[in-house]
């Protein structure tokens, strides 16, 4: 068996297509969709999400706002420019690109940010909807996670789904997505992590095996079943030399010998990455919908 290809890239194009209707009615009503993204210090590696979540927004007629702070701005100040962008009419959607610089509360920060404008979904409202089931906004990755696999004909319902991690950004938030009684989802979840004793045992049970840990080519062949559909999240670096930088992405199964096994699997780069950007805009535009839709309406008196 040679496992079908689970395309981020063109999966996440259609997303975007659907995006694109969206934004045009909101635009019949004067309203263009705005993200403010806030990155503080000089980490390469953020600098480059921020572009290209700012040319992600471009490609769509988005409006994007990127506030660049030193990584000596103080947590006060920080806090305070987030509320200027909360103020902003122009802004429906606020993020702040983690990891920040030591001295600046994390938590702290992403609990200041407006739930309604909180598109990445980390404030605890939004977590508490997710885990309930409300409407609210799901976290990028998990919920692009979620669209791959029901857009690639793997819908989880009914399947026995394994998660390797339990990180709040992509573990934990996906297991509670597979779990919910909805369509789409309504999964039987087993989430895994560095205290789970004899993995390979769990991971071999897997209808659908979803592996964010972090560790390169970790997962091999003998890990998993005949059949498996694979989503693989890791995002790793490892050398390349010869090659122009350096360095090459990978995922954290090992993609070949787990190809001739699994019945479909995602590559890295090219699966969840571009999904991830797509949710962000997802979620984006239904910020601004909310936006349109209550300034439309008569004000109390
Ligand atoms: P993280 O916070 O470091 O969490 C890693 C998780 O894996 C932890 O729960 C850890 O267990 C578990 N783990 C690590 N080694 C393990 C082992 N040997 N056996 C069992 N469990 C193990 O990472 P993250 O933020 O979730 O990210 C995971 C990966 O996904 C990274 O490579 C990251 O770059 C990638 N990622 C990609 C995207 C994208 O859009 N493409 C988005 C987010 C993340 P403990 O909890 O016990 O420590």
């Amino acid at each position: 068996m040679v496992a079908q290809l689970i395309d981020g890239i063109k999966i996440a194009a259609q997303i975007k297509e659907e995006l694109k209707t969206r934004i045009n009615t909101l635009r019949f009503g004067n309203v263009t969709p705005g993200l403010a993204i806030v990155l503080v210090g000089d980490d390469p590696a953020s600098e480059t999400y921020v572009r290209m979540k700012g040319k992600d927004c471009e490609a769509l007629g988005m409006y994007c706002r990127t506030l660049n702070m030193p990584s000596t701005v103080s947590e006060q100040d920080l806090l305070r420019n987030i509320d200027y962008l909360h103020a902003d009419p122009k802004i429906h959607g606020i993020i702040v690109q983690l990891p920040l610089p030591e001295h600046i509360d994390e938590n702290k920060v992403i609990m200041h940010i407006d739930p309604e404008k909180d598109v990445d979904g980390f404030h605890p409202v939004n977590v508490g909807k997710m885990l309930i089931g409300a409407p609210g906004f799901l976290p990028a990755t998990p919920s692009g996670i979620q669209q791959l696999l029901i857009r690639s004909g793997h819908s989880p319902e009914g399947k026995h789904v394994v998660v390797l991690g339990r990180s709040n950004i992509v573990g934990k938030p996906v297991a509670a997505i597979l779990m919910q009684k909805a369509k789409g989802a309504n999964a039987t979840v087993t989430v895994c992590h560095s205290g789970t004793q004899n993995l390979a045992s769990m991971t071999r049970q897997a209808d659908i095996l979803i592996s964010a840990m972090g560790k390169a080519g970790f997962v091999g062949a003998d890990m998993v079943k005949e059949g498996v559909v694979v989503i693989d999240v890791g995002t790793n670096r490892v050398d390349a030399p010869g090659t122009e930088k350096g360095y090459k992405l990978v995922g954290d199964v090992d993609h070949a010998a787990l190809s001739l096994k699994a019945k479909a699997i995602s590559p890295v780069p090219g699966g969840v990455g571009p999904m991830t950007r797509a949710m962000l805009l997802s979620n984006t535009v239904a910020a601004a919908e909310t936006f349109s839709r209550k300034s439309s309406q008569p004000k109390k008196k």
